[in-house]
């Protein structure tokens, strides 16, 4: 068994299996036996099911936030948003009548007719990451069941009781036995679940050296596979941008959940003048920012998700300092009264990042900011495309042509125009580049229901309209 701690008091509050191999043959076998019922059950009738998951969701928002923060430390707001872009997903699968519809061509030679229909793929799994608890199952299992998939999640070891608790209280859907399933664990459960011939499908988020893992693992046992990688999330500031908004937005994405967030600002590309105008300016934004208790409200911040992480993050930055980047904030130190032991570092930015040094390159998942100049905008956006991974990639400048030529020529699968987290709606596929994502089809929205389905495509001839014989 696993502790799972609070990274705000370091308390243990819940143990959690190491690995539960033989659960995952268990969740596939029940998952598995429930499928065929699951996929004839009319899809009006599956949505109900959903209606009422959304309604259990914002009934019990606060109680399930709650858990969310004292497991992963993300402040309070943090986790009620969460909540909402999970509800946002089930809305978005309740449309699965209309999104299901298919294709129809008749006569494509005389008396027959050809059309094309998606049928589930049978048994699906998610194995989700530690920063987000709530939402990330979310991106994937309600285009699952509504698409007539039976369907496991794996809630990361580090944060097993959000997802615990809101499996206890989807008791009350009572649905068929064996249609969503819940497993804990770490590697162990993973690799069942890679290996095991009941699933069929299997969704991935976490650090890119894994989602790879993942997807070659289980395309070599021929599954369909989504796996979501890690995120070096570049920021390019045009001399005109907006200073107010600018400096907000960026010290809201790079520190909010303590940069752990794969869609955090972590490298601002200061363009021309910028440097000039904007350097001092996020320092003080960062400066600003309180660490503390996520259920206290004062706090902005809460801590890293625990003492490796800490340490990881520390590390990094006195391998930063090492290689010769300047450091303009040191979060090293942090004394949150009460909180002593706690998780904490304070928002940290360096500028001169060596290039392709440490700070430059690696995805620190902490509340660090990397700043580095260019002369020109085509020398920013040659930086951005430089990076190994693709999240995202936002620019703020108030030049239409300056943005429209970065949305064109960043590679980055979400792009921000003077947006700071540029986080998909639930009606559009989360579209992660390069080391970012493995696989074809993303997250969410009609991606979601083109992974959860398979084509089958009716060539059909009725004999009296062939011979004309009425
Ligand atoms: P992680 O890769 O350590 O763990 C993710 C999941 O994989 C967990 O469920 C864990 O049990 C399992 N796992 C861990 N190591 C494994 C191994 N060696 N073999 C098999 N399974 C293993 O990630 P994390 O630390 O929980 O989450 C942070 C990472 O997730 C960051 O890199 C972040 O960028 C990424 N992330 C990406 C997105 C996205 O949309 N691209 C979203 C959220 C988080």
């Amino acid at each position: 068994m696993l502790p799972v701690n609070n990274p705000a008091t370091t308390r243990t509050i819940a143990k959690v299996p190491a690995g539960c191999s033989e659960d995952v043959g268990l969740a596939a076998t029940a998952a598995s036996a429930s499928a065929k019922e699951w996929r004839d059950t009319p899809a009006t009738r599956r949505i109900q099911y959903l209606f009422k998951m959304k309604q259990i969701l914002e009934a019990h928002t606060d109680e399930i936030a709650e858990i969310c923060t004292n497991e992963c430390g993300k402040t309070f707001a943090e986790s009620k948003a969460e909540m909402t872009r999970a509800v946002e997903n089930i809305e978005v699968a309740c449309g699965i009548p209309l999104l299901l519809q298919s294709e129809f061509s008749e006569d494509i030679a005389t008396g027959i007719d050809e059309f094309m229909i998606r049928q589930p793929i049978g048994v699906g799994a998610c194995i989700s990451p530690f920063n987000f608890p709530i939402m990330i199952p979310f991106w994937f299992l309600p285009y699952a069941l509504a698409c007539g998939n039976t369907y496991i999640v794996k809630p990361s070891e580090k944060v097993p009781m959000t997802m615990t608790r809101i499996f206890e209280l989807f008791e009350a859907l009572d649905l068929p036995a064996g249609v969503l399933n819940m497993i804990h664990g770490g590697k162990e459960t993973v690799d069942a679940i890679l290996d095991h011939p009941k699933i069929q499908a299997i969704s991935f988020v976490g650090s890119s050296a894994v989602a790879k893992y993942v997807y070659q693992r289980g395309n070599a046992n021929g599954k369909r596979v989504q796996a979501q990688g890690g995120a070096k999330n570049p920021v390019v500031v045009m001399p005109d941008a907006d200073i107010e908004t600018t400096v907000r937005i960026i010290a809201d994405s790079a520190f909010g959940c303590a940069g752990q967030r794969c869609l955090a600002a972590s490298l601002i590309i200061l363009v021309g003048d910028a440097k000039k105008i904007f350097t001092s300016k996020l320092v003080e934004a960062a400066k600003a920012k309180k660490c503390g208790y996520g259920m206290d409200s004062a706090a902005d911040m809460g801590p890293v998700i625990n003492i490796e992480s800490r340490r990881r993050i520390k590390k990094l930055i006195e391998e930063g300092i090492d290689e010769g980047d300047t450091l303009l904030l040191d979060g090293r130190t942090v004394g949150v009264k009460g909180f002593e032991d706690g998780h904490f570092v304070n928002p940290t930015v360096f500028e001169n990042l060596k290039k392709n040094g440490v700070i430059h390159t690696t995805e620190i998942f902490g509340p660090v900011l990397g700043l580095m100049h260019t002369a020109t905008l085509d020398e920013a956006i040659d930086l951005v495309n430089q990076g190994a991974y693709g999240n995202s990639a936002c620019i703020f400048t108030k030049n239409g042509a300056a943005a429209r030529k970065f949305r064109h020529d960043a590679m980055a699968g979400n792009i921000g125009v003077n947006i700071g987290v540029a986080a998909p709606m639930a009606f559009f596929p989360f579209s992660g580049w390069k080391e970012s994502f493995f696989g074809d089809l993303h997250a969410q929205s009609n991606h979601g229901v083109e992974f959860f389905t398979q084509t089958k495509v009716v060539v059909e001839r009725w004999h009296d309209d062939w011979t004309r014989k009425f």
